[in-house]
């Protein structure tokens, strides 16, 4: 057992889920980093790190890659809610197979993550949940309607979750960043919707990096148990919209 909580990653084989592994890692925390990808979250070569190939959507294989980290490392002091997908498309022309997988991962995913270790924080009256919204579900975007919506669903759900808890010193919190620099958008299928991206990115001199998201969810989790950070919107100072 380790003298810090447990922390589980969920989305930790690139982007700000790997950096926020990274600094949860430097911080001394034991960790379980879940993504399907296997290979990325081993090669950051963590300490107390437990690496486990799954899919959020799995929920059975989800439940046994905590029990596992749970008995090596203690019960969870917290779950960092962050795989997701974007695919930005004219919606006259997406195929309903992206809008099927943005549902699944971002919303059902995270639901999941809830549901294996929500009850179990209120019995132990103590616990974080970090659910990683978007900007994009603070206000919405064109090309981007299926996701917007899956993000207004996650800040919608982590928040009426948090008030249904409060009463158990359990803390939902939601990060909403803007535009960070990851693959995430490089999984789109249209060109010029990534173009764009990139075209806007270019031209405010960057965005923010993943290690900026990582501090945030870290300041938060860091707060004490008895103030909760209900939702951060980290975004690039010249990010306009
Ligand atoms: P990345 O594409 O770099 O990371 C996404 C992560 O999610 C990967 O580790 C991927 O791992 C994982 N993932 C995807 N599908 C699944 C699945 N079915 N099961 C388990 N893991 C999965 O993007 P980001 O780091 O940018 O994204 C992280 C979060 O931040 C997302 O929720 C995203 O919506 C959000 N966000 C990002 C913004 C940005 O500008 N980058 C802005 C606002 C929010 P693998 O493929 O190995 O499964």
């Amino acid at each position: 057992m380790s003298e810090k909580p447990l922390v589980i990653i969920t989305g930790a084989s690139s982007g700000i889920g790997a950096a926020t592994s990274r600094l949860f890692s430097e911080n001394g925390y034991p960790l379980l980093l879940l993504a399907r990808r296997l290979e990325p979250m081993e090669a950051l070569d963590l300490p107390n790190a437990l690496c486990r190939a799954v899919d959020v959507c799995d929920l059975e294989s989800f439940r046994d890659a905590i029990t596992e980290a749970e008995e090596r490392f203690g019960k969870a002091g917290c779950l960092v809610n962050n795989a997701g997908v974007m695919f930005c498309a004219d919606p006259a022309t997406q195929s309903v197979d992206e809008w099927q997988t943005m549902l699944d991962v971002n919303v059902r995913g995270l639901l999941n993550g809830i549901h294996l270790v929500l009850a179990d924080m209120m019995a132990r009256q103590t616990g974080t949940i970090v659910n990683i919204g978007s900007i994009a579900g603070v206000k919405t975007f064109p090309k981007h309607a299926v996701y917007c919506g899956t993000k207004f669903a996650v800040h919608a759900i982590s928040e009426t979750i948090r008030q249904e808890v409060s009463g158990s010193d359990v803390r939902l919190v939601t990060i909403a960043p803007g535009m960070v620099e990851t693959d995430l958008v490089n999984a789109s299928t249209d060109q010029a919707a990534r173009d764009g991206w990139w075209d806007y990115a270019n031209q405010i001199g960057g965005v923010l990096q993943p290690e900026s998201i990582a501090q945030s969810i870290l300041f938060a989790y860091q707060m004490p148990q008895s103030v909760c950070v209900r939702e951060m919107v980290v975004c690039p100072t010249r990010q306009e919209p």
